[in-house]
């Protein structure tokens, strides 16, 4: 049954594949409309699915209207076949040889960046003080206010590293001393206008000063319950010894240090600060010179600084022997 309607339906489009057998679109639509217009039985085998549409397609549709309609999208197809090999569409040229094979794709100009809105924190204003210690006079770095307990402190901190010489060598300070902006000040002026010409008759340029302490929140001479030391308030230093360029280090309590040498620095500090205390002061500077600008109601100043020579230190008598006899009464 199958074979014989297939036989039938081929009859009826002879004419056209004839016509059209060159033609591969023709035939797609030759072979696509034999269940079109064939009988019930060339569609029944299919599936019952599709029993319904062949059906409409049998009652709707004479073999006839069915060839007439094959042959009409016979003849568009035809046409649409004819116009795509007039105007087939251009394939893509080849690629020429030695031709990367993945081309580097330029990327886009990069934005240009925008800078993080930051806020900084502003600046301090610097103070007078520290506007008048300029490079050529010390070098000091500004310090935030320091805020301590038991009346310590410094509103207007510096650290003062180095002092600068009238021949604009660095004089360090070792180490770097933290006072009160208009200490450091007169400190600076101190060593650069008096203690570096002294220093230099001993055979040398100054080339540091030995810091023995500076800003510490304390009592006088480290006594508990004392009354705060000016080094609290960061108006004091204790200096130790100089060192000249050629390495040489000299204290300025050592009695084999050229005593006019010592004499001469011990009256420029006495001419500058409020307070100078040294050997034979209170027994608690014998070993360094305390500066300090204390200022007192009465103007007093206070300069207490034994310059003494090996020669003028009298021995203190020995201590009596347990065994010793009794003295005379
Ligand atoms: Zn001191």
């Amino acid at each position: 049954m199958l074979a014989a309607s297939w036989q039938h339906s081929s009859l009826k489009f002879s004419a056209l594949l004839a016509q059209r057998i060159a033609n591969p679109y023709l035939m797609l639509v030759a072979q696509c409309s034999i269940p079109v217009h064939g009988s019930r039985n060339a569609l029944g085998f299919a599936a019952p699915y599709t029993d319904a549409i062949a059906l409409k397609f049998r009652i709707n549709l004479s073999w006839r209207d069915g060839l007439g309609y094959a042959l009409a999208a016979a003849v568009l197809l035809a046409g649409g076949a004819h116009a795509l090999a007039k105007d087939p569409i251009p394939l893509p040229r080849p690629r020429p040889p030695g031709a990367n094979a993945s081309p580097m794709i330029p990327l886009p100009p990069l934005r240009p960046s925008i800078p993080p809105t930051v806020e900084t924190p502003e600046l301090p204003v610097p103070s007078a003080c520290q506007l008048r210690l300029t490079a050529d006079i010390a070098i000091v770095e500004p310090l935030p206010p320091i805020i301590a307990a038991n009346g310590c402190g410094i509103d207007d901190p510096v650290r003062l590293n180095a002092v600068m010489s009238k021949d604009n060598v660095r004089i360090a300070v070792t180490p770097a001393a933290t006072l009160r902006c208009t200490t450091a000040e007169a400190i600076a002026h101190w060593v650069r206008e008096d203690v570096a010409p002294i220093a230099a008759t001993l055979g040398a340029p100054l080339g540091g000063v030995a810091n023995f302490d500076s800003y510490e929140c304390r009592g006088r001479n480290r006594v508990v319950g004392a009354m705060l030391s000016e080094h609290g308030k960061g108006n004091a230093i204790d200096i130790r010894s100089l060192t000249l360029a050629n390495g040489k280090s000299y204290e300025l309590t050592d009695m084999h240090v050229d005593r006019q040498a010592r004499e001469r620095l011990k009256a420029s500090a006495c001419a500058r600060f409020t307070t100078v205390l040294g050997p034979a002061s209170d027994g608690f500077h014998e070993n360094h010179v305390h500066v300090d600008l204390a200022e007192r109601r009465s103007g007093y100043r206070l300069c207490q600084w034994a310059v003494r020579d090996a020669a003028e230190i009298i021995p203190l008598p020995r201590e009596r022997p347990a065994e010793a006899p009794p003295r005379e009464p």
